[in-house]
Order: structure tokens, then sequence, then C-alpha cells
């Protein structure tokens, strides 16, 4: 039972982060939901969390990429419990080709936003006795695969990021993890589906069997429910002394 505790999602008006935060809410936390926009639908994601599960639930514009940001949307949360680093982005280029501003953001929003809101969460943390803290890192954070320099870079990054947080907090009551999906269908790995498609000249449905689950043995999509199942039981005491390591939840990709 999370009820007491405020969660903070980053990147969470679509797909796992906003899986993360029902899960969350259905675990009873309040949660904070952010993104780089301000619009109605982000507020009333919110409204909509806070009316069916009964939690407070209220939305942070604050872009991931600039770290004065990052630290704020801790700043005006006021508390965290729990922080999940969720925001992320994808670009796919060769090496030589990968555009440097596309190489800096993903750098930025993947990796060096977990290292801000970290570094704002922890005192807060201390403060209360308690904390959780959750990146989102990837399959890619163990592999790698060609053409997603940044991402993976980015991602093997926020394991070591993670290890380094549960060292710095391994004799208090706080921890820090990585959870590391593998495909999970989301707006993310959708806006994908067409340029592969179009790249190894197959049908959408065809490229999706073949080559995007072609590394996940299962065969099926992870659900952004399953991420924030995971989520809930890395805040749960069964997790208490669980630090400084990974989970996949990837259909068997990092066995093969
Ligand atoms: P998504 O595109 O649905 O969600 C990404 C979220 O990040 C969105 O809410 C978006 O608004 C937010 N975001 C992007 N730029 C931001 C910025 N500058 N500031 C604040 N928020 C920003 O994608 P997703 O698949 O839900 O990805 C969420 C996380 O899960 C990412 O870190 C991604 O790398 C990771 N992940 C996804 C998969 C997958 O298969 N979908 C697999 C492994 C890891």
């Amino acid at each position: 039972d999370l009820s007491g505790k405020t969660a903070v999602i980053t990147g969470s008006n679509s797909g796992i982060g906003l899986g993360i935060a029902w899960e969350l809410a259905r675990a009873g936390a309040d949660v904070v939901l952010n993104s780089f926009t301000d619009n109605e639908e982000d507020h009333a994601l919110a409204k909509e969390i806070a009316d069916e599960t009964g939690v407070n639930a209220r939305y942070i514009q604050a872009d991931m990429s600039k770290g004065d940001q990052c630290r704020r949307l801790i700043e005006e949360a006021g508390r965290c419990d729990i922080l999940v680093n969720n925001a992320g982005i994808q670009h796919v280029a060769p090496i030589p080709e990968f555009p440097v501003d596309k190489w800096d953001a993903i750098i930025a929003i993947n990796l060096t936003s977990a290292f801000h809101t970290t570094a704002a969460a922890l005192p807060i943390m201390r403060e209360a006795g308690w904390g959780r803290v959750v990146n989102i890192a990837s399959a890619h954070g163990l592999t790698a695969s060609p053409f997603k320099a940044a991402y993976i870079a980015a991602k093997h990054g926020i394991v070591g990021l993670t290890k380094t947080t549960a060292l710095e907090t391994a004799q208090e009551d706080i921890t820090c993890n990585a959870i590391c999906p593998g495909y999970v269908l989301t707006p993310l790995v959708e806006a994908q589906i067409p340029d592969t498609a179009k790249k190894y000249d197959m049908s959408e449905e065809e490229v999706t069997q073949k080559v995007i689950l072609d590394r996940q043995p299962s065969k099926e999509f992870a659900t952004v429910e399953q991420i924030g199942g995971t989520t809930t039981f890395l805040c749960s005491p069964a997790a208490a002394q669980i630090t400084g390591t990974t989970i996949s939840v990837d259909g068997g990709w990092t066995a093969l």
C-alpha cells in the first residue's frame, strides 16, 4: 500500500510513464505527471487518474532536456517519495550520419535528466527517511543493436547511474533500480514501425513479427501495465533489499 507516498514520473503523458502512473495510483500513491507540453489534455490525464483512483494527481510541465527544469519539477512536486525516471526519446541512424542535435537531445532526456531529478530528490527522500528511485532503462541498457548509438549509450549510462545511486544510499531506506523493458507497444515503438517496414520492404504486420519482435522470444509485446506492476513491486516491502540492479521485462530478449 503506497498511500501517503508521492510519486513523480517523468515523461508520463503517454506510454509507459502513464501506465506506471496509473499502477502507482491504483496502489494508493499520489502521482505527479510530467511532460514538456502544457495542454488541457495533459491536465485531464491527471484528473482522470484522481477521479478513478481517489488519489491526488497533478500534471507539472517541465522539459527534461533542461537541467534546471528537471530540478524545478522535483521542487514543485514538494514531496518525492518515489521518483520514476522514464522520459525518453529515440532516433535511428548509422553513427557517421547520426545527427549531433539528436545525440545531444537523447543523452540529455534519456540520461542527464535522471541525474538532475535524482540530485534534487535524494535530499527530500532523506528528510522523509524513505525513498524509491526507479529508472526506466531498456533491454538496450544491457545489449546493443545497430543504428541506435545515442539511445543505447544513454540506456547503458542510466544502468550505471542506477548502481551509483544505490551505493550512495545503501545504508538508508532508499533503493534505486532500473527496469529493462523489451518492446512495449507505445507511441515510441509505433513510430518506428513504418520506417522499419519500408527499410525491410515488408508490411507493417510482417515487420512487427519478424523484425521488431525478432529479439523478443515470447513474440509478444510487454504491456505498460506490466511495467507499472514491476515499478509498484520495487516500491513494496518485498523489494526493500533489492537495490542497484536491473529487472528485465523483455519476454526473454536478454536470455538469447
Ligand atoms: P512514449 O513516446 O510513449 O513516451 C515518452 C514520454 O516522454 C512521453 O510522455 C513524452 O512526452 C515524454 N518526453 C519526451 N521528451 C520529453 C522532454 N523533453 N521532457 C519531458 N518529457 C518528455 O514512449 P515510451 O515507449 O512510453 O517510453 C518511455 C520510456 O520507456 C523511455 O525512456 C523509453 O526509452 C523506455 N523504453 C520503451 C520501450 C518500448 O518498447 N516502448 C522499451 C524499453 C524502454
